[in-house]
């Protein structure tokens, strides 16, 4: 963050407002502060809607008297949670600030269910600013997973990826810088020099979106095999929403992220097992893979 941007967030602190909305103290200490992320990137929250009263209470208008038997607040979450009714979670929303690599956006993108606004490289000059892994997060291939990383890179070949990372970010960059310069030349449009560009330059963007799909976000992203640059935006955001709407999280904590679902072989499996049975791949009637799978649920 620069200094301004900096004297910005503290500046709107300053000058809080009274309002007669709903407001979730947790979130309220959030509020616009930048939470790091890599190292440019940034999460911060710029506005919200809602708290865990408003899951019941919309809840609670669908249900009508009917909600007797889960009478209150943590037990009607964890029931809607449960029960996959997701409706009353689109009564809370968030809005997010978002400085993040290309590449990881590319990701993020693919959640259709948000509301975006992105910085504008044909408007503005993008920021000299590229995400350079730390060290031990560099890894070679993995050698069971296809989309993953394996053991971590050492010695001279992790010095070289990083010299090399760290080279062509700011070869590129010149060339954009020298591209767009209006001195003693026309200056190519930015819209067009921002094409050399590599896929760790970092952009922004402001991203709104209802906690129903933020959970299924966050239920994706934060999960060990999502890659671990937008990993780690998830678990910034899972703390921020932990503090938001308390009991929602640790139904989603509980239910989805740290729960497991089976399928009908699954859970025939179990059953055989419970009565003793010695079940094995085998005698599954599952797949390799999802035996692994299973057995790392049940077994783990
Ligand atoms: C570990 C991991 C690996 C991945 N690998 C790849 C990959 O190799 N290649 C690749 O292309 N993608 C990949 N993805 C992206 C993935 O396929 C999804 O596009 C992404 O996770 C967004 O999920 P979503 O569509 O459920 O989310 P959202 O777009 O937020 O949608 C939420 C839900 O809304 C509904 N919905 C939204 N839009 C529509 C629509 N137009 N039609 C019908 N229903 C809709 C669906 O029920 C959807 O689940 C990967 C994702 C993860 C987490």
């Amino acid at each position: 963050m620069t200094p301004e941007q900096k004297a910005e967030i503290e500046a709107a602190r300053a000058d809080p407002q009274p309002t007669l909305r709903a407001v979730s103290e947790g979130m309220e200490a959030h509020l616009y502060r930048a939470h790091e992320v890599l190292d440019h990137g940034f999460v911060r929250v710029i506005d919200y809607m809602g708290d865990d009263a408003a899951i019941t209470q919309a809840a609670r208008v669908s249900y009508g008297r009917g909600t007797k038997a889960v009478s209150n607040d943590e037990g009607l979450i964890r029931y809607l949670m449960r029960h996959w009714h997701s409706t009353p979670f689109e009564m809370c929303e968030i809005k997010l600030h978002v400085k993040l690599p290309v590449f990881v956006a590319r990701q993020w993108i693919r959640h259709r269910t948000a509301n975006v606004n992105e910085y504008s490289a044909r408007y503005s000059i993008l920021d000299r600013e590229f995400y350079i892994p730390a060290e031990d997060d560099l890894a070679a291939q993995s050698v069971t997973n296809n989309q993953g990383r394996g053991e971590a890179l050492t010695g001279e070949e992790a010095a070289r990826v990083l010299d090399w990372l760290r080279e062509d970010s700011t070869r590129a960059y010149d060339h954009y810088e020298a591209m767009i310069s209006q001195e003693g030349q026309q200056g190519l449009a930015r819209e067009l020099a921002r094409m050399n560009l590599p896929a760790n330059i970092y952009t922004q963007w402001y991203w709104k979106v209802d906690l129903h799909n933020l959970f299924h976000f966050l239920r994706l992203r934060a999960d060990a095999h999502a890659q671990m640059e937008i990993r780690v935006y998830a678990e910034a955001m899972c703390k921020i929403v932990a503090d938001w709407v308390p009991l929602a999280y640790q139904a989603f904590e509980d239910y989805r992220l740290g729960g497991a679902q089976l399928s009908a072989k699954g859970v025939e499996c179990v059953r055989r097992m419970l009565k003793g049975e010695e079940v094995t791949q085998e005698t599954s009637g599952m797949s390799k893979g999802e035996w692994r799978e299973f057995m790392g649920v049940v077994d783990a």
